[in-house]
Formats: structure tokens, sequence, C-alpha cells
């Protein structure tokens, strides 16, 4: 792997200052900085090749089409997608979900079916759900979590049933940084003959992650958490459920005959992209995935396991601070908070320090709701962050600490 100078070089913005001092970046989780190779692509598409995709027969839009359908490829392959058709693009992880709560539950649910989803899920991964099944007449279940926050199996499997028709699942809890055993939960869900789909929005982006391997039936992912643009994500699905579902949207590129009295719809995979896609995003995408191989995926994750081990070393060492999610299957991320300090002052006093932390519930309040919380402060650190920076977030931490004492 390159060494660390001259990956945090390909990242402009970590060179900023705020309030004068050098940013420190532990928002990863939120959102990830973008190398210059990204920038440059969706700021190449404007100035060299912008036309629309799909549409025209000129040359800037066959161009624009070719560069889109390049994206696709890559896409598939850094998940290891059997085929190109299976993936779609999105406007992100929320946007795919939304689209599989609503096209499965048009085609497959009905009233007194089950949907299983688990403690640890984003909103994003509740309420596409909690909507389908008001619509749908269905029932949401969900697997509890130990005082750890790991999902406990033995309730899941009592929890699958023949009224179960789908399962949903983070890779990654976004609020602890929690790996789940997607593995163990989809062999459970397909021995019932329900498919499973996976939240891959927080953990895509730290290792090798193979769809096929998992054997999951949909997964879920946005670029901007994976050093891509913003707006643009992406919805795996297996061939034979994508062919079965019908079109969550309507309109121009997801058709193929047009008439008042019928309309038929594309091939896969653009029957589920209707109107004018981002194809500045995806190709962006494209490039940030490209990126990510030039460093090697191995690589990414035994770095960030450094930075994980370190960090939870430094910071469980700090008196009054207490970890949430002490489970040892996780990404690089540190949940926690100061005895009697509330998250919000620990935030605000690291940002004057220059340190960029989440705090709050995270989007995932159920999990708070665990805990008897209201919110965490949430480090989510990445291959572009350094020892030297976790430092100085505990030295930062401790500051807080004797300033509340
Ligand atoms: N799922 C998880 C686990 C997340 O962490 C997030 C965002 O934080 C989402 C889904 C939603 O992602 P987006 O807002 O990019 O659609």
């Amino acid at each position: 792997m390159k060494d660390i100078t001259h990956i945090r070089a390909d990242f402009p913005i970590l060179k900023t200052k705020v309030y004068g001092k050098p940013l420190v970046y532990f928002d990863n989780g939120a959102t990830t900085q973008k190398p210059q190779c990204v920038i440059d692509t969706v700021s190449d598409v404007f100035t060299s090749y912008n036309a629309n995709i799909h549409r025209g027969i000129h040359s800037l839009s066959d161009k624009a089409s070719e560069e889109y359908e390049k994206a696709r490829e890559k896409v598939r392959s850094f998940i290891n997608a059997g085929k190109r058709e299976e993936i779609v693009f999105t406007s992100g992880a929320t946007s795919s979900i939304n689209a599989v709560a609503f096209s499965f539950g048009e085609r497959f649910i009905e009233n007194g079916d089950e949907i299983i989803i688990s403690h640890l899920e984003h909103h994003a991964n509740i309420v596409p759900w909690q909507m389908m099944c008001e619509r749908r007449g269905a029932k949401l279940k969900v697997i509890p979590i130990n005082d750890n926050g790991e999902i406990i199996l033995g309730e899941y499997y009592k929890l699958l049933s023949f009224k179960t028709k789908l399962v949903a699942i983070a890779q990654v809890s976004n609020a602890l940084g929690i790996i789940l055993p997607v593995k163990e939960i989809i062999e459970a869900a397909h021995s019932a003959n329900v498919p499973v789909l996976v939240d891959g929005a927080q953990g895509v982006q730290h290792g090798v992650t193979d769809v096929c391997a998992f054997d999951c039936d949909f997964y879920v992912f946005s670029g901007h958490k994976i050093y891509g643009p913003t707006g643009i994500g992406v919805l795996y699905g297996k061939e034979k459920w994508l062919a079965e579902l019908p079109p969550y949207q309507g309109g121009g590129d997801m058709v193929e005959n047009v008439t008042f009295e019928k309309t038929t719809y594309n091939e896969l995979p653009f029957k589920f992209e209707a109107g004018t896609m981002n194809f500045p995003g995806a190709i962006g995408l494209g490039t940030a995935l490209d990126y990510l191989l030039s460093l090697g995926r191995e690589n990414i994750a035994a770095r960030e396991k450094e930075l994980l081990d370190y960090a939870t070393n430094r910071l469980s060492g700090i008196e009054g601070l207490h970890i949430y999610g002490g489970s040892p299957f996780k990404i690089s991320t540190i949940s926690f908070l100061l005895n009697n300090i509330h998250q919000y002052d620990t935030g605000m006093i690291l940002d004057k320090l220059g340190i960029a932390v989440r705090t709050g519930t995270h989007c995932a309040q159920p999990v708070m709701d665990r805990f008897g919380i209201d919110g965490t402060v949430r480090a989510s650190m990445c291959f572009y962050n350094t020892i030297e920076e976790i430092e100085y977030l505990g030295t930062g931490i401790e500051k807080v600490i004797s300033m509340f004492s």
C-alpha cells in the first residue's frame, strides 16, 4: 500500500484548517472525503462530454453512455455480482432500500406476512419496511441485540417462520460499527426459502465484499460513503428477483414501448432506471472503486484494523469514557459517551480543536433506546486517518473532561 503521506495527498480536503487547526476528519461513517481522481473525473464529464445518456446518437451522448456503462461494470466487478443486469444505479442506499420495499411489497407481500430486520438498523432500513408493512398489512419483526450490541442469532432463528417473506439487515451497524453475522443470517433465511437484503452502506468500503459469496438476494450501498460522489447509489439484485419485481418509478428510459393503452418495460437493469440518471456520479463512483482497488482492499482493511485497535486502546484508557458496542467484530468506528457530559458539548468542543466527529442518534434511534441514552459521540475512521490524529482525539477528549470537571 502507498505510504500514508501519499495517500493523504490524494485527498485535497485533508489540508483544510478548522478554527486555525488542521482538520482531523473522523466522520467517515456519515460521508467520506473524495480523492482528487474522483473530483477530476466528475469535472471531466462536465468539461468534456456532458450529454444525456442512452438517448442521443451524437458522439457526446455515446461517450457519456459508454462511460456510464463502464461504471456499471466496475461496480459489478467490485462486489462480484454475476451480471451487469443485476446492477441498478439509484441515488443512494436509502433509495435502493425504498425501491425494494416498494416493488417487493407490491409483488409478494400480503396481509399477515412478516419482514425481519435487526435492532441495529439505520432508519433507512427500518422506515421503508414499516411503510411497506402498513401498505400491505404485514408485520415487522425485530432481532434483538445483547449488551455488547451484537444481534442474538438464537432469537433470529426463532423469528423465522413460514410467515417470513424477507429479511433486511445491515452488513455493519452505523451507530456502533459492529459487523453483523451476515452469512449465518442469509443461510438460515435461505433454508426457510426467504430472500435477504443486505444494507452495505457501512460495509462495502471496509474490505472485500462479495455478493456471490454472501449469496444475498439484494445488496445496497451509497457512492458518497465509498469515496465517490453524492447522489449516486447501487442496488444489486439477483436477476431472478429483479426480473419478477415491478418497476417502482415510471418515466423515460425504463420503457420499451409506450401507448396510452399499454406500456411495456425495458430490459434489466434499465427497467429500474427511470428518467435522467446521475451519470457523472456513476462515472465518478467508478473512479472511486478503481482508486480503492489500486490501494488494495485487504491493505485498507488491515490499516483500518490497526487504527481501530489503537483507538480502542487509547480511548478506553480515558477515565469516564464509555464505549458502546464492545464486540470484537467491528469496523474502525468507536461510539462513546463521557460521564455526565452531553455528546453535543463533547462534539462542539472537539470541533473547536479541528476534530470532526458525529454526535446524536446516528439515524439509529432504536439502538440508542436499547442502551437508554439519547445519542453518542461517534469517531469513524478510515485508511487516510493516522495514529497521530487518534492521539490528538484522545488529548482533545481529555481536555473536554477537564473543562467539565
Ligand atoms: N444504511 C446505513 C447503515 C447507513 O449508515 C446509512 C447512512 O448513514 C444509510 C443506510 C443511508 O445512506 P444514504 O443516506 O447515503 O442513503
